[in-house]
């Protein structure tokens, strides 16, 4: 804490990660040496830069632009880049200190970082938005590079942007390195990737219910927010037969209790991927119920799957999820339940699985995406698929390893810490002390 002044996400962030493994650290003391736990909550390097950039009225703009380096022990730095007003030094921190586990469960060469701007996409003209990338790389492309450092997109980052900051780092660096993954098809994207995450965290659910004898067929799904994660989370909630009945943003929930069809699916993907849409011009096209100002936690459902943005889900919304009898909760957002949200869940008995295993099939697919640039040719979506459902059952059977409790129940929180620490720790203890 007093390291860290001001810097609530990434002390909540390091907390859930050290309540796991202090124990299995007292039972293997190998891990006590070499500082390594002193090590893992520091950055290897934090960049901060100024982004000034020009406005379609000629007025000159200050944002303020991150890139948070944070272990390289098991392959470049890997981890998106943010465009949110709420983005800050803690918000990084957290989301990079997450990245290295999550990346490290994957079992791809993958390190760990995090980016962005606390820069407002939205409202903003397609021009804005590209001369803020190129102002943004300006300084980034320094510090990036396909064995250094390769970022992706992250919340208010998708294939538009990626594309001019790919565009402007290659006029920079003069180099075609494979230095952004969720890069468009044209230049070196990968099929899949868009659908990666989404897709990734309904296949960990459905492993998760496979353990009780469940599968997702006939359950009733909520899921948060309508970006990219959500789009596809409920896309293929759909396709395993699910009902999904919730979506949300920044203004409010859509309530359906007859449940997404192809058909709404892809009107909100219409009015949510041109201009910033709100949620509620799609429930006013298509008569569904709009809830201004709330968040879907209180529907009633059988498995829920926060994909919005970092504590959108707390304490008191767990106990009414719990209350309706929830059996599954997969994270398709990073950390959005709180440290105590994710308490009850376990307490209760329900499947809890933090995003750090459930969301990672988008950063395994962009460490395929990676793969595929090296080897210099694309492979078939059906091999990006089944490389990514084969990935999230590998992580799922590794939070089972690592997360049995002495009474025979699983912590997925627990095991995909431990899982995660287990593979950077092996790593940074081979490589002596950096
Ligand atoms: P998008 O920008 O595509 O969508 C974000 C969604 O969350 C929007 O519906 C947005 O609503 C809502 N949202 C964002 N911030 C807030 C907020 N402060 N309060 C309420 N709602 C909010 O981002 P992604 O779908 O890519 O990312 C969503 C989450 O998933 C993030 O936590 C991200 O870190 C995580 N993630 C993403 C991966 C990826 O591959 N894209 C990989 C792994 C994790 P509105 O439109 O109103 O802003």
């Amino acid at each position: 804490g007093e390291r860290n002044p001001g810097q609530p996400e990434f002390l909540q962030a390091v907390a859930e990660v050290v309540d796991s493994v202090w124990p299995f650290i007292e039972q293997h003391p190998r891990y006590a040496e070499q500082g390594l736990l002193d090590r893992l909550v520091e950055p290897e390097r934090v960049v901060m830069f100024r982004v000034s950039w020009v406005d379609d009225h000629g007025r000159v703009r200050v944002n303020r632009g991150y890139r948070i380096q944070h272990s390289m022990a098991i392959g470049p730095y890997k981890g998106g880049i943010r465009f949110h007003p709420s983005v800050n030094l803690s918000v990084l921190k957290f989301l990079a200190f997450e990245q290295t586990f999550k990346n490290a469960l994957t079992t791809l060469p993958l390190g760990g970082g995090k980016g962005g701007a606390d820069f407002d996409p939205k409202g903003k003209s397609p021009a804005e938005v590209m001369r803020f990338c190129q102002a943004l790389v300006s300084e980034l492309f320094r510090h990036v590079g396909a064995d250094t450092d390769v970022p992706a997109g992250d919340i208010g980052v998708g294939g538009r942007e990626v594309g001019y900051m790919t565009g402007m780092y290659k006029k920079l660096a003069n180099r075609a390195d494979a230095v952004f993954t969720g890069k468009g098809l044209s230049f070196g994207g990968s099929l899949m990737r868009p659908e990666a995450t989404g897709y990734g965290t309904v296949y960990f659910a459905q492993e998760m219910l496979g353990t009780r004898g469940r599968g997702l067929e006939g359950l009733r799904v909520s899921v948060s927010g309508s970006g990219n994660v959500a789009q596809y989370a409920i896309e293929k909630a759909m396709a395993l037969g699910a009902r999904v009945v919730t979506a949300s943003d920044s203004g409010g929930t859509v309530v359906d209790p007859e449940g997404f069809t192809p058909e709404k699916l892809a009107l909100l993907m219409e009015v949510k991927n041109q201009r910033y849409g709100r949620i509620s011009e799609y429930a006013e096209r298509t008569g569904v119920r709009y809830e201004a100002g709330k968040r879907p936690w209180h529907v009633p459902v059988d498995v829920a799957l926060p994909c919005a943005t970092q504590n959108e889900l707390d304490a008191r919304d767990a106990a009414q999820l719990v209350a309706n009898g929830v059996l599954c909760v997969a994270e398709g957002a990073n950390m959005p339940c709180t440290l105590e949200a994710a308490h009850a869940f376990e307490a209760a008995q329900v499947l809890y699985a933090p995003g750090k295993a459930s969301n990672a099939g988008g950063v395994a697919t962009s460490g395929l995406e990676m793969s595929q640039n090296a080897l210099r040719l694309s492979w078939p979506r059906e091999e990006v698929d089944a490389r990514l459902l084969q990935i999230m059952q590998g992580i799922h059977a590794a939070c089972l390893r690592h997360g049995r409790r002495a009474d025979g129940t699983v912590s997925y929180l627990d095991g995909a810490n431990i899982a995660g620490f287990v593979q950077v720790a092996d790593a940074m203890l081979a490589q002596g002390v950096t």
